[in-house]
């Protein structure tokens, strides 16, 4: 179909089925998909990529040999990242991290980041909740990121052995027992000197982040830094 004509054919569509973002509810034009521009100006942004001893990276500090570490938003109790994390992780909202991932890929380039890493690795779930949920939220945040940053995401290097419980109603020593040991690099060839931007959607303890760390770095990675979607202040 030309394009003019298939452009046509969408904003048809566009009317019959009107698009909404899903945090306003407001109508969605063109060039927008899932979250209106609005409510992208409005999430409530760390701002850590800019800042190198910023509160996430003195969380990590002294725990794993670190670069550099920034997440994307600050995850606040009751508000608009708590929604938007729900319908990302648990009502099949997949969109959101690829979409959220381009966003904060853009940011990062335009803050000199595009050539700072060799690799995207996302934090692995196990093979048996990847198959329920259907996807790995952290890779599609880290395929959004793909797409701004040059460098390629690598689903398949971290791999997770151990099904873990659910960490809500834990310690903290308990949760980081329960992740000791929990993640393997396949083909560790691969990472050997490589700059490694590790992936998560959420991080709260820094446990499980620590956790895939230490596997990366007992595997030869080069420099290891982290980033994540949203930051969760204990
Ligand atoms: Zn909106």
């Amino acid at each position: 179909m030309p394009s003019a004509v298939s452009e046509i054919f969408l904003d048809f569509v566009s009317l019959v089925y009107p698009r909404y973002c899903f945090a306003c509810a407001d109508g969605l034009v063109k060039g927008e998909d899932i979250i209106c521009t609005k409510c992208i100006h409005d999430l409530p942004r760390t701002g850590y990529h800019l800042e190198r001893e910023n509160p996430l990276y003195k969380r990590l500090f002294g725990r794993i040999p670190l670069h550099s570490a920034f997440a994307f938003l600050m995850f606040n109790k009751g508000g608009s990242v708590q929604k938007l994390m729900h319908e990302f992780k648990y009502n099949n909202h997949r969109e959101i991290g690829y979409v959220i991932g381009r966003v904060y890929g853009e940011e990062l380039t335009k803050s000199g980041f595009s050539d700072q890493f060799d690799m995207i690795l996302p934090v692995p779930l196990h093979p048996e909740k990847h198959r329920r949920r259907g996807y790995n939220q952290s890779e599609k945040f880290a395929k959004g990121l793909e797409e701004k940053l040059s460098a390629p995401c690598k689903a398949e290097i971290l791999q997770r052995l151990v099904k873990t419980d659910t960490q809500t109603k834990k310690t903290k020593l308990k949760r980081w027992e329960n992740v000791k040991q929990v993640f393997a690099v396949q083909n560790p060839e691969e990472i050997q000197g490589r700059r490694i931007l590790l992936v998560d959607d959420v991080i709260t303890t820094g446990a499980t982040i620590e956790a895939c760390a230490l596997a990366l770095i007992n595997s030869g990675c080069g420099q290891l830094s982290v980033c994540s979607m949203a930051y969760a202040a204990e």
